[in-house]
């Protein structure tokens, strides 16, 4: 009798652990799934370089793309003789 009650309790004991198990993968699954997206989405939007005449960052979207580099403006591509 006394071997049952301890068998019951580690299959309890068991069953619990298991159970706990599954519910952190679970909550680990739904915190890690919509997070690639936002990281990719900013490493798209922050990517900075460096006008090449006066070092100023900005967005590459905005710089102006010259033939030797990258400039903060259409003058500072024309002062660097590009
Ligand atoms: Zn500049």
């Amino acid at each position: 009798m006394k071997y049952l009650l301890v068998t019951a309790l580690a299959v309890l004991v068991f069953w619990l652990w298991r159970h706990n198990r599954q519910a952190e993968r679970d909550a680990a699954q739904r915190e890690n799934m919509p997070r690639p997206r936002p990281a990719a989405k900013s490493l798209q939007a922050t990517e900075v370089v460096a006008c090449d005449l006066c070092e100023v960052h900005l967005p590459r979207s905005e710089a102006v793309t010259g033939r030797k580099g990258l400039y903060c403006s259409e003058a500072h591509r024309r002062q660097a003789g590009d």
